[in-house]
């Protein structure tokens, strides 16, 4: 089976992809457009014996294909091919992520994709290039660290990117010789799947890339507690991870990397350019309907500025407008669910209950589908629930400073440190505040990932474990061994 998109006639799968074919069975999950509030298909809920078939069938390909050992510059190839292939079918992937995501078409088709094969090739060249160490040890002795892939990688992935999140993870565990047992998020299975089909039409190894579909409780428990599964790459909420973490205490311990949860701060110094901080702060907090890990949800801005900088954003927020994900021109986007619109709306109103100010938003824009007005927040302190959870919407928090010691206070959060943004012309304040903040990524004078993978990506505190993109993504794919031969 293979499944084709036209907008009027959709072919959804019911089924896994376990060792390069579909597997089908009996769709138990509702997916849902956002967009538009319709179930647009069903999907199966993966049990154990689901996810054994899946680890059987990754361990078969790797024995069958020699994946892990064959001439590095033949996984390169092979990942070429295939990020060849993901460009080649751009329309089908982005509508495919569309029908049921928060992307809209066009910016899915002319970026998510686009960037992801960028990333697979990105990848792909560490299989040749990157190296084991010869160490200094005694004379006669010879020592050396060798590296080596795990074998099986388990994926767990989130709703909000869904080809960008496949991507982080396949791309390095592939590149690095693993084969890779990957579960997408139940909203939105399709695009994941259509990737895992085009690895084989590629040429990759048929079972190299397996997609079960399921629940977290169910089908991410079975994977995470799985005992042939070597290595678990997350991504998703701290609660999710969490649960993940006393899972793999309990049934066995393996190395993990985990991407969770943000409440980035973007502080904005008196200095600053205001008409790019305005542009930089909306940026942080609008695109995708804030539904972003490192969404700037928390404004610091000095005191002298706050009011017109508060202006300039309402104004930019006011013009954001919503629009179906297959919009001609893509738009203000859906928020996923009418469970996550509902979680949103209701920490905004604790807020205002908590002494929050609206400056702008605070309601769902009245049409079809489920979409949240941009909003804005004053009046809050660090108790305030808007500024304390993860409220993952187009929600952001305006606190004002007078000193750059208030400035650090505010900007430091007890649970999160994914990233921060910094706006200022003064060079040393940048350098020396960019030290000092509590997070993995700290953008200056900006906000967002550039396309330069080789930064990699990862929280400090409760926002995860270990990176994504960069030399590390790769480097934690694969385990080291020391050697040392008297001689
Ligand atoms: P989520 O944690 O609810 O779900 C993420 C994935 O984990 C889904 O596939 C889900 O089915 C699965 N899952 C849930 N519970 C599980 C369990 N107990 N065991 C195993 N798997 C489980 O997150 P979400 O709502 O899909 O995504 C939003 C969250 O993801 C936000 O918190 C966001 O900050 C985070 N995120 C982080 C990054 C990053 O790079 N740090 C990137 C994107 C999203």
């Amino acid at each position: 089976m293979s499944f084709a998109f036209h907008p009027d006639r959709i072919t959804l799968p019911d089924a896994h992809f376990i060792a390069g074919e579909y597997v089908a069975a009996p769709p138990v999950i509702e997916v849902t457009s956002p967009s538009t509030g319709k179930v647009i298909g069903a999907i199966p809920c993966a049990d154990a014996s689901v996810v054994d078939q899946a680890v059987a069938a990754a361990r078969a390909a790797l024995a069958r294909s020699g994946w892990g050992g064959i001439a590095p510059r033949e996984r390169l190839r092979a990942l070429h091919a295939w990020a060849d292939l993901i460009e080649a079918e751009a329309d089908t992937l982005a509508a495919l992520e569309a029908i049921c995501s928060s992307r809209p078409f066009t910016q899915a088709k002319a970026g998510d994709v686009m960037v992801t094969a960028e990333q697979i090739r990105f990848f792909a060249e560490f299989a040749d290039k990157e190296a084991g160490t010869l160490v200094p040890v005694s004379d006669g002795q010879f020592g050396y660290i060798a590296d080596q892939p795990y074998g099986v990688v388990g994926a767990i992935t989130p709703w909000n990117f869904p080809i960008s999140m496949a991507g982080w993870k396949l791309g390095p565990a592939l590149a690095a010789g693993n084969a890779v047992v990957l579960k997408p998020s139940e909203m939105t299975p399709y695009s994941t799947l259509y990737m895992a089909e085009l690895s084989v039409r590629a040429g990759m190894p048929a079972g190299l890339i397996n997609v079960v579909l399921g629940d977290g409780p169910v089908t991410g428990a079975a994977i995470t507690g799985h005992p042939g599964i070597d290595k678990l790459s997350f991504t998703g909420s701290t609660r999710a991870g969490s649960m993940i973490m006393e899972n793999v205490a309990r049934t066995g311990i393996k190395p993990m990397t985990l991407e969770l949860g943000g409440k980035s701060p973007m502080v904005v110094f008196a200095d600053a350019d205001l008409d790019l901080a305005a542009e930089c702060l909306d940026r942080g907090i609008t695109p995708n309907a804030g539904q972003f890990c490192v969404a700037g949800s928390r404004m610091i801005v000095a005191r002298e500025i706050a009011e017109e900088l508060a202006a300039k954003l309402a104004a930019r927020f006011a013009r954001h407008a919503p629009a179906d994900t297959f919009a001609a021109e893509a738009g203000f986007s859906p928020i996923i669910s009418e469970k996550q619109l509902t979680r949103i709306d209701s920490i905004v109103q604790a807020a205002r209950s908590a002494g929050g100010e609206l400056l702008c938003g605070g309601a769902r824009f009245d049409r079809e589908g489920s979409f949240y007005q941009p909003t804005l927040i004053a009046g809050v302190d660090a108790a305030n629930p808007a500024v304390r959870e993860e409220i993952f919407g187009p929600v952001a928090t305006f606190q004002t400073f007078e000193s750059e010691e208030e400035a650090m206070a505010l900007a430091d959060h007890p649970t999160y440190g994914l990233c921060a943004g910094l706006f200022t012309r003064d060079l040393s304040c940048a350098l020396r505040l960019s030290k000092r903040l509590e997070a993995g990524t700290v953008w200056v004078n900006r906000y967002g990932r550039s396309r330069d993978h080789i930064l990699p990506t990862g929280g400090w505190k409760a926002s995860g474990l270990g990176k994504d993109l960069g030399r590390e993504a790769y480097h934690a794919n694969r385990r080291t061994k020391s050697v040392l031969i008297d001689l």
